[in-house]
Formats: structure tokens, C-alpha cells, sequence
């Protein structure tokens, strides 16, 4: 797994490079995302990064209805 600074760098800039490699979960709307996604950018404080969209699923957070990380077609879920 990456680790947080270059994930969030990574979201930050909508980096397509790193689409697939991680996902950014949203605390305050229990949303998740790919680092390309068109949506607003949460703050730094309520993100946090999984690897896979089933490991974000599994700790609560719903696929974003903009990015759908849960049909791109590097993942198998
Ligand atoms: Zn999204």
C-alpha cells in the first residue's frame, strides 16, 4: 500500500497514473473514490486510503455515484 502523503498528493492532482492503485474514502460522507474523481476535493483530514474498492466497502463506504470506483475496469468487484 502507498502511504498517505503520496496518496493524498496523488488525489490532489487527479493524478490518472495512480487510478486503480488506491481509493480515497471520505469520512464525513461515507463516500468512496478514484484518485481521478471530478467531485469537489475533501480535505486532508477527512480521507483516508485503501487499496481496493471491496476494502473500502468492507469498512463502511459506499461507491461514489460520479467516479464509480466500484465498475472500473482494473477491479473485479
Ligand atoms: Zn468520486
Amino acid at each position: 500500500m502507498l502511504d498517505f502523503d503520496t496518496c493524498n498528493t496523488a488525489r490532489l492532482r487527479r493524478d490518472p497514473s495512480f487510478d486503480g492503485l488506491f481509493f480515497t474514502a471520505v469520512r464525513t460522507t461515507g463516500i468512496y473514490c478514484r484518485p481521478v474523481c471530478p467531485v469537489r476535493q475533501p480535505l486532508t483530514r477527512n480521507v483516508s486510503f485503501y487499496p481496493t474498492a471491496a476494502a473500502a466497502e468492507r469498512a463502511g463506504y459506499r461507491p461514489c455515484l460520479r467516479c464509480r470506483p466500484e465498475t472500473a475496469p482494473f477491479c473485479p468487484a
